[in-house]
């Protein structure tokens, strides 16, 4: 057979009829927070670049120097040759940032969570996983083997009582976002830590959204909370807040050197691009010495938040104050997260529509996510729009309705 299969073509019309089929676009990233798509130029507002270091010249400088000096590709996996001293600075670099033992680099986020679970947990072994746990650490959990037990979301009684298992034993491990990367919310971490104590379970958390926003020094929601000691491993990328790409684990020294040689994404995958790691350098001494990037992108979430929150729409928190730079605006059908999606480019404004299967049926949603790249009356702005779309998609979809 050399032509896609009927059931492809079939799956794909019903994907289409349910306003469910994703197309391709091209955009092309701009300085201050600007894109442009499709020949238009838009306020981004769907990316993560959170403190807008991905257009920075001064990563740009610090990557074209090191292409200059060692290529483009890395050309190995790191266990082999392809660990360069750019790799070793940016592995130093991050520990030192981190306040960790040990630090260690994945090609991706994504590959930094389907390589370490298996590392820790096997078949006969114990995993418990918050339901709202990004999919590279739902897929992590599976590759592993291990028993998966999959608590309500943010539910710490759910959490105890699936611990309180006397049958569960061999290896137990909690694994949770830190901060959910479709709704916003942050875990109960506290709580958390308090049940991986009292169980005696390993405790891997994954900051990858709060890495550089949330912090006194930006390291994420457990140093925001002081928790960072009682936390086995804390995984995170550098993709979004850090502005360049890749993954990475920090933890002690004993279980950096455990993952260097059985996690098998970065045993088996080639090593970073050099250039890439010295973008990421530059990246970490910005977000140590400009900290008025965290505080601006707070100024506007807080103002954001606090407009679409008084205006009455569906951001899927009781209170304002649980929400960080990701805003998640509520709209039921993937029809008028479409529609007002489209709206909202129409006023110069890009954000992120969001629809099954990434989120259940009936909760698609507008995600928005805030930058410090943008102007204050950017999001004053957008906010307005916002808010004044949203209320005439919901007048239609009662006059629409049943
Ligand atoms: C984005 C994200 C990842 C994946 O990181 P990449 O570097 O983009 O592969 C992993 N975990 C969480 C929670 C994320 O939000």
């Amino acid at each position: 057979m050399n032509s896609s299969p009927q059931w492809i073509r079939e799956q794909i019309a019903v994907l289409q009829q349910s306003h469910l089929f994703r197309t391709r676009q091209q955009l092309t990233p701009k300085p201050d927070g600007w894109c442009e798509l499709e020949g238009r130029l838009l306020k981004n507002f769907a990316s993560n670049d959170y403190l807008g270091l991905a257009t920075d010249p001064r990563l740009a400088d610090a990557a074209q120097r090191a292409v200059a000096e060692f290529g483009v590709g890395s050309a190995a996996s790191p266990l082999v040759s392809g660990r360069t001293c750019w790799h070793a600075r940016l592995e130093d670099r991050i520990a030192r940032f981190e306040g960790a033992e040990a630090c260690l680099l994945f090609p991706s986020g994504y590959a930094a969570n389907v390589g370490i679970l298996p590392a820790l947990v096997q078949a006969g072994d114990h995993v418990y996983s918050d339901q709202w746990n990004h999919a590279s650490l739902i897929d992590g959990c599976r590759l592993s083997g291990a028993d998966v037990h999959v608590y309500r979301h943010s539910d710490m009684q759910h959490l105890a009582t699936l611990l309180d298992q006397a049958s569960h034993t061999g290896r137990r491990l909690i694994v949770t976002d830190s901060l959910f990367s479709v709704d916003g919310d942050a875990a109960p971490l506290e709580d958390i830590c308090r049940l991986s104590d009292d169980f005696d379970t390993m405790l891997v958390v994954d900051e990858a959204h709060a890495t550089g926003v949330y912090g006194a020094h930006g390291r994420g929601l457990a140093e925001s909370l002081h928790l960072e000691s009682r936390i086995m491993l804390r995984i995170a990328t550098l993709s979004k807040a850090i502005g360049a790409q890749g993954g990475f684990a920090v933890g002690d020294q004993t279980v950096i050197d455990w993952l260097w040689n059985r996690a098998r994404s970065q045993v088996f995958s080639t090593a970073l691009p050099p250039a890439v790691c010295a973008a990421a350098c530059t990246a970490f001494d910005i977000i140590e010495t400009e900290p008025f990037r965290k505080e601006r992108l707070w100024d506007f979430s807080r103002q954001f938040v606090e407009q679409l929150f008084a205006a009455g729409l569906n951001l899927g928190v009781s209170a304002p104050s649980a929400l960080g730079p990701i805003v998640p605006v509520l709209l039921d059908d993937p029809q008028s997260a479409l529609r007002v999606g489209r709206l909202l480019q129409e006023d110069g404004f890009l954000v992120g529509t969001i629809r099954p299967p990434s989120v259940p049926p009936g909760t698609s949603r507008l995600r928005i996510a805030l930058s410090c790249a943008h102007a204050e009356a950017d999001v004053q702005r957008l906010a307005d729009s916002v808010v004044e779309h949203v209320r005439r998609a919901e007048t239609t979809e009662r006059r629409d309705g049943p």
